[in-house]
């Protein structure tokens, strides 16, 4: 035996480890989990992670190959993230390589150093490459790299590249040459281990706290020292991200870290002005706008405890924290938190697993929390701190119900709120409709023949985008020109058919010529930039009318705007989803946050053909926590989420039957193991055709969480060693937020 087995995540979609002999004369004392290591896997090498080490192997120890190189001398990833992954690893039945593989910057996960930007890493020789140097043999034919191994034997602390550059021809290939036979390795110039300071202190601003945010600060102070939840509720204005604010303060006086993730659109400009502004100390981002280096520098920056605060969106819940002191999730009822492909993990429930596990405090923060949430709050899980006014005593919107039956409808407005629009209008105010599909509209029909614009790879429509002049598939991203004749029986009538914010935009500027309107979807703020540009333009007052998706909910705050128009609620309140009317109120009373200001107070209005459901009735009444509390009862009579707890098994194949056969198998397999737990399929997906492949799903789902999860612990083992069939891609969704 060649000592110890090294067990490897390596970055593969198989649910299962590696195992490698210890790379050739490598000092096997310093071996540490966490550590990267690259490894020969199949024809490629690849960068994994040391999981652990092993006295045995299961498999013939003479078949094992070693591992090339063990790329680290200190685990990049501090042990908390390590201990996290292993638990998400475990929770969502998902192969390692890829779990831990999600934690890391991309330029790590390649194999470059972990090292601080600052300061740049210096080569040093090996043992082995001392041993080289002396049996000379092996470098007789390599002058160049004798030349810089000698040059690197007479420099006891390593040489930096720059400094080893004038040494040998092309020394940057040679020293990779080196580092490949484990010559030479790369090492961290020193970094202080002594804890850094709390930084200065910046002046508060000079407002005094109102009575519920001073009790919700100073619960959650009373806490910094242990794990608790705090749910933090109150409207969009009800002074929570002052909260945030103060509550961070006190912990950077604790010479701690705060980590706060935001979705993905609430990133704005103007939240992190504010945190800038507020807090002391470089700020680390991490989101998905930056390319490979930025993201790089700001994870080294948050983990060696340079940025006292760490602002990131979904996966940046694994950012490395030198000293952790709280985690906050603003907006914690988004779903962009969930992961919709490839690992599949929640940041915000990560986020509560990593602060039980560290011992502090985690805050989640919404105007419309969770269902999820609410229940917690409820068991006494969770505590419930609620901010429920607005700051300054302003208002609350009026919301009104508008029964748009058998009402003439402009391109979707109707009469009635094309008449509000025009009292506000004329008062000099913003108008902001809100209408969640982007594009002209979402069919192009034949008047002649009926021919519809199906996409050729999916179950569903391609949506006219006339400004681009294309048909395009938001499903699997598919585009072509826009026909001119029908396709089907050559008329040239073709005409669309329902509406998006392209078209909505179009009939507003025919019906106010002389206004500014702005649309605000993923298609007007595609360059990097504009986004900025646009939001800019609409505090200066240059656009009256604003037209946006639910990238217009969230974040931004436009007070001039005292007209909000929910174009079309009828989409949310009948989805195929049983989350459809969460999401539903959720969105409406976003859209409304972002609208007046204390002496100008906003008025929303929803159209809609269900003028009495009673979901849409109890929440424009009585507010989102009656909402929640009606919605919560209807879940709890159909024992759905969270009064029960499900995982999603898909499976998509080309051939229809193929994935069928997988899930019947694998229910075959479930069946004798399934104690306590129901299992609801297979079925097709409500999209059975997307992107040319046939999607079907089998549901499993518990009363008790532990049971679902004892189940899957047996079931997914089994199916992996079953499931041969290559043709068929399958996945499991634990905690699903859609089913399809
Ligand atoms: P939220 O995050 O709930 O939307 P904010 O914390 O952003 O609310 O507060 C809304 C506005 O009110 C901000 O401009 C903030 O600076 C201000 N504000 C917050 N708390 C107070 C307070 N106690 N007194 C005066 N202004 C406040
Ligand atoms: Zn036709
Ligand atoms: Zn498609």
């Amino acid at each position: 035996m060649t000592g110890p087995i090294l067990r490897i995540a390596v970055p593969s979609p198989l649910y299962r480890t590696f195992d490698y002999l210890p790379p050739p004369d490598r000092d096997l004392t310093a071996l540490r989990p966490g550590l990267r290591v690259r490894v020969p896997f199949g024809r490629r090498q690849v960068v994994g992670f040391l999981l652990e080490t092993s006295d045995s192997t299961s498999l013939d120890p003479a078949a094992l190959r070693p591992a090339l190189e063990i790329l680290d001398s200190e685990p990049p990833l501090p042990a908390d993230v390590l201990a996290l992954l292993q638990w998400a690893r475990r929770y969502y039945h998902h192969p390692p390589g890829e779990v831990f593989a999600t934690a890391l910057p991309v330029l790590l996960r390649q194999g470059e150093p972990a090292l601080p930007p600052a300061l740049p890493p210096s080569w040093r020789i090996t043992a082995a490459g001392r041993t080289a140097l002396a049996e000379s043999a092996v470098l007789r034919r390599a002058p160049v790299q004798r030349l810089l191994l000698e040059h690197l034997a007479g420099c006891a602390d390593g040489a930096s590249l720059e400094t080893l550059r004038p040494v040998a021809r092309d020394s940057a290939a040679t020293l990779r040459a080196l580092r490949a036979r484990g010559w030479v390795e790369l090492i961290a110039a020193p970094t202080p281990n002594t804890p850094t300071p709390p930084p200065p202190r910046i002046p508060h601003p000079p407002l005094i706290l109102n009575a519920a945010q001073a009790e919700a600060i100073a619960s959650i102070a009373a806490a910094l020292e242990r794990f608790q939840v705090f749910l933090l509720e109150g409207v969009t204005g009800s002074g929570k991200t002052e909260v945030y604010l103060r509550v961070i303060e006190a912990v950077l006086a604790r010479g701690r870290q705060a980590l706060v993730l935001t979705p993905e659109i609430g990133l704005t400009p103007q939240l992190l002005a504010r945190f800038r502004e507020r807090l002391p100390g470089p700020l680390a981002v991490l989101h998905s706008g930056l390319n490979d280096r930025e993201r790089l520098n700001a994870w080294l920056l948050a983990r060696d405890g340079t940025a006292r605060v760490v602002v990131g969106t979904r996966s940046a819940v694994f950012a490395p924290l030198r000293a952790p002191g709280i985690l906050i999730v603003d907006e914690e009822h988004d779903p962009s938190f969930k992961q919709q492909d490839g690992f599949r993990y929640h940041a915000r429930d990560l986020a509560v697993v990593r602060g039980r596990q560290l011992g502090i405090p985690v805050v989640l923060g919404s105007a419309t929390p969770a269902l999820e949430s609410c229940q917690n709050a409820r068991r006494e899980r969770y505590q419930l701190l609620q901010l429920p006014e607005r700051v300054g005593g302003g208002a609350e919107p009026a919301i009104d119900i508008l029964d748009v039956r058998r009402q003439p409808l402009l391109e979707g407005l109707s009469r009635p709120l094309l008449e509000r629009m025009r009292l506000h209008l004329a008062r000099n105010e913003q108008v902001l409709l809100f209408l969640n599909r982007r594009g002209f509209a979402p069919i192009l029909l034949c008047h002649e023949c009926g021919w519809l614009s199906a996409c050729r790879h999916c179950d569903a429509r391609m949506t006219l985008h006339l400004r681009q002049r294309r048909l395009i598939c938001h499903h699997c991203g598919d585009s072509r020109p826009v026909d001119s004749v029908c396709p089907l029986c050559g008329s040239v009538d073709l005409r669309p058919l329902g509406h998006g914010t392209e078209r909505l935009e179009t009939a507003l500027r025919q019906e106010f010529p002389d206004l500014g309107i702005a649309r605000m979807d993923r298609d007007s703020t595609r360059r990097r930039g504009s986004l900025e540009t646009l939001l800019a333009d609409i505090h200066n007052g240059d656009h009256r009318i604003l037209i946006g998706t639910q990238m217009l909910a969230k974040g931004h705050h436009f007070p001039d705007v005292t007209l909000v128009g929910i174009v079309d609620a009828d989409q949310g309140l009948h989805g195929v989803d049983f989350r459809s009317s969460e999401r539903m109120a959720q969105l409406i009373l976003q859209v409304a946050g972002r609208a007046g200001r204390a002496e100008k107070p906003g008025n929303v209005v929803i159209q809609t053909h269900h003028p009495d459901h009673p979901l849409l009735r109890v929440l424009v009444a009585q507010g989102y926590p009656a909402f929640a509390a009606a919605a919560l009862a209807e879940r709890q009579a159909a024992l759905l989420p969270p009064f029960a707890h499900q995982a999603l098994l898909r499976a998509e194949a080309a051939d229809p039957e193929r994935a069928t056969a997988f899930l019947k198998a694998a229910r075959a397999l479930a069946e004798p193991l399934a104690d306590g737990v129901e299992l609801l399929g297979p079925a097709p997906a409500p999209m059975e055709r997307r992107a040319g492949r046939y999607r079907a799903q089998l549901l499993t789902q518990a009363a008790r969480r532990q049971d679902l999860h004892g189940f899957l612990d047996r079931w997914i083992a089994r199916l992996w060693e079953h499931a041969t069939d290559r043709q068929v891609r399958w996945s499991l969704d634990v905690d699903p937020m859609e089913l399809y």
